[in-house]
């Protein structure tokens, strides 16, 4: 198990009935749904506090409905040979927890243990995350300013959230692994030729990354039909066409019982090189 950090003293935080207490006496109160909020105000200029209700909602419901358990099942499996039993794992960017909940099943399934932490930058996010009841110490926390010592983790999990790779080094252990799931080029391009006449594929970011070696890539690829429009919403108010699509564009989906779109994913598993 490892333990927050105080954001001001940087000491251990030890977490009592109601709050978080550093030997300092900083204090961080629990929110009612349990998590804790680690975020420097001071620190903090930007306006955008991460994911907003209706996309975290969209999301959980999606996940929820296990269009992507497809992904999940090869995570699991992936983590699976480079996770100790008994590790410890930061879900950096964690949102509503679908993906680290099911991996500690996963592994107890396995007859197997590992110890996960959250944090988002969103509260709404955790709010979600908490309701799960996984037993997973959540943190509204900036992925650049973790609230971690050094050399904590064996694993980092980076599923859709920001590049943090600096940040995620100093917390992981000597030899400990980064797992990022990365959207490939045509992920999702069906949803996308739906809304615009000239859908670009995406961008796919180049596997190096200074001071981590990647030692394994896998695919997962999968055609989705989704015959249900509240599916079909889901899906797109999850994604970041939802918030660039102007009305006239976003009426192109509102009415729609069936979508087929391609959901293509790459898991990179890189270890911490020095
Ligand atoms: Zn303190």
């Amino acid at each position: 198990m490892i333990n927050f950090i105080c954001p001001v003293c940087k000491s251990e935080l030890y977490e009592e009935e109601k709050l978080y207490r550093c030997k300092n006496g900083h204090c961080f109160d629990k929110s009612k749904f349990g998590y804790v909020n680690l975020l420097q105000s001071q620190k903090s200029s930007a306006k955008r506090h991460g994911d907003d209700r209706l996309m975290v909602r969209a999301r959980r419901d999606f996940l929820d409905a296990g269009y992507y358990g497809f992904l999940r099942d090869l995570l699991c499996d992936i983590c699976e040979k480079y996770i100790p039993d008994g590790g410890n794992i930061l879900d950096a960017g964690c949102g509503e927890c679908w993906y680290s909940a099911g991996l500690k099943q996963h592994f107890v399934q396995k007859g197997k243990s590992i110890f996960v932490a959250g944090v988002d930058i969103s509260k709404d996010a955790l709010e979600f995350a908490s309701k799960r009841k996984s037993n997973i110490p959540l943190a509204v926390a900036s992925l650049f300013d973790l609230p971690f010592a050094d050399g904590s983790f064996d694993a980092v999990l980076n599923i859709f959230s920001p590049d943090a790779d600096e940040e995620f080094h100093r917390v992981l252990k000597a030899g400990g692994h980064l797992i990022k799931i990365i959207p490939l080029e045509n992920h999702l391009l069906g949803l996308k030729s739906a809304i615009y006449d000239k859908p670009y594929l995406n961008d796919v970011p180049d596997e190096k990354i200074e001071n981590f070696v990647c030692i394994k890539t896998s695919q997962a690829k999968m055609n989705l039909c989704l015959d249900l429009n509240d599916s079909i919403q889901n899906l797109f108010r999850m994604t970041p066409y939802y918030y660039k699509t102007g009305i006239e564009d976003q009426q192109k989906i509102i009415n729609l019982d069936y979508l087929e779109t391609q959901a293509e994913f790459e898991i990179r598993v890189y270890r911490k090189d020095k």
